[in-house]
C-alpha cells in the first residue's frame, strides 16, 4: 500500500490565503491528520483528499487553528457519516481540550448531555508512541505557550513535524529523520512561535532538511533567505512518500 505525507495547510493562525497549519498521512484507508483547525473541512476538499475520508487524527495542542475543526468532524461524521475516528491525544491535553474549549459547543446533542467519547474513539498516547494504519509516530513535546503543553510527531521515523514552538535545537539534532516540518515566524519578537533567526542558528545539516510551516501570507517577501537557507517553505499539497 502506498502512504504519503501530505500538508494540508500551511497558513500561520491569521493567514487569509493557506488554511491552518495542518498535514495527513494518507494511504487508500483514508487520511491520518495531523492537526485539525477550523479550515479543515475546506481544506481537505480543496486539496483533493476529502473530507469524508478521514481515518484518524493527531491533536499537538489546543489552539484554534489547531483543534477547532474537530466540532465539524464530530458532528458530521456522528450524525452524517455515524463512525467515530480514533482520536489520539496526550492525556495532558484532555481537560483543555474538552472541557475548556469543545464541550461549550458539544456538550449537549439531541439525545441529552454528551462527551467527547460519544463523538470520536479517543485513544490516549502512552510512552510517546502509537502506530496507525501501519505506520509509526512518536510523539514529543517541544516548547510553545508558557503552561500549554504541546506536541510535535515524527513519521515512520523519516518526518519530524514540530507542531507550534520556539526554537527547539536538541530535538531536530537529536532525532533520526530525512525530513522536518518546523513552525517559523517571519517576523522578529514572537514570544511563542520559532523567530527566522533561532531556526538560521541551527546546524547546517539541520537546516538543509528543513521545510517552514506556519507562515504569513507576506511570506513572499522572505522567500530568497528561506530558500538559500533551509529546504524551503512547506507548501499546501506537496508530498513526500512514506
Ligand atoms: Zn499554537
Amino acid at each position: 500500500m502506498t502512504r504519503v505525507f501530505q500538508m494540508v495547510g500551511t497558513g500561520s493562525s491569521d493567514s487569509a490565503t493557506m488554511f491552518n497549519t495542518s498535514a495527513a498521512v494518507v494511504s487508500e484507508s483514508g487520511a491520518f491528520l495531523i492537526d485539525c483547525g477550523h479550515t479543515i473541512k475546506h481544506a481537505l476538499n480543496d486539496s483533493g483528499i476529502g473530507f469524508d475520508n478521514i481515518s484518524g487524527i493527531f491533536i499537538s495542542h489546543v489552539h484554534g487553528d489547531h483543534v477547532f475543526g474537530l466540532e465539524r468532524v464530530g458532528y458530521e461524521y456522528l450524525f452524517r457519516l455515524n463512525r467515530k475516528v480514533p482520536l489520539f491525544i496526550k492525556r495532558e491535553i484532555y481537560t483543555e481540550l474538552w472541557d475548556q474549549t469543545l464541550k461549550g459547543s458539544m456538550g449537549r446533542i439531541g439525545e441529552g448531555e454528551a462527551t467527547l467519547e460519544d463523538f470520536f474513539d479517543v485513544r490516549y498516547i502512552t510512552d510517546n508512541q502509537f502506530e496507525f494504519d501501519g505506520v509509526s509516530y512518536d510523539v514529543f513535546a517541544v516548547d510553545h505557550t508558557p503552561g500549554k503543553p504541546c506536541f510535535g510527531i515524527c513519521i515512520n521515523r523519516k518526518i519530524l513535524y514540530t507542531a507550534d514552538t520556539l526554537a527547539i535545537p536538541s530535538i531536530v539534532t537529536d532525532y533520526t529523520y530525512d525530513y522536518c516540518f518546523h513552525d517559523v515566524s517571519l517576523h522578529e519578537g514572537n514570544p511563542v512561535h520559532a523567530n527566522l533567526s533561532s531556526l538560521l542558528a541551527y546546524p547546517p545539516n539541520v537546516k538543509q532538511k528543513l521545510y517552514l510551516m506556519s507562515y504569513g501570507d507576506d511570506w513572499q517577501a522572505f522567500d530568497n533567505t528561506v530558500t538559500t537557507h533551509f529546504a524551503g517553505f512547506a507548501k499546501q499539497g506537496m508530498t513526500i512518500e512514506l
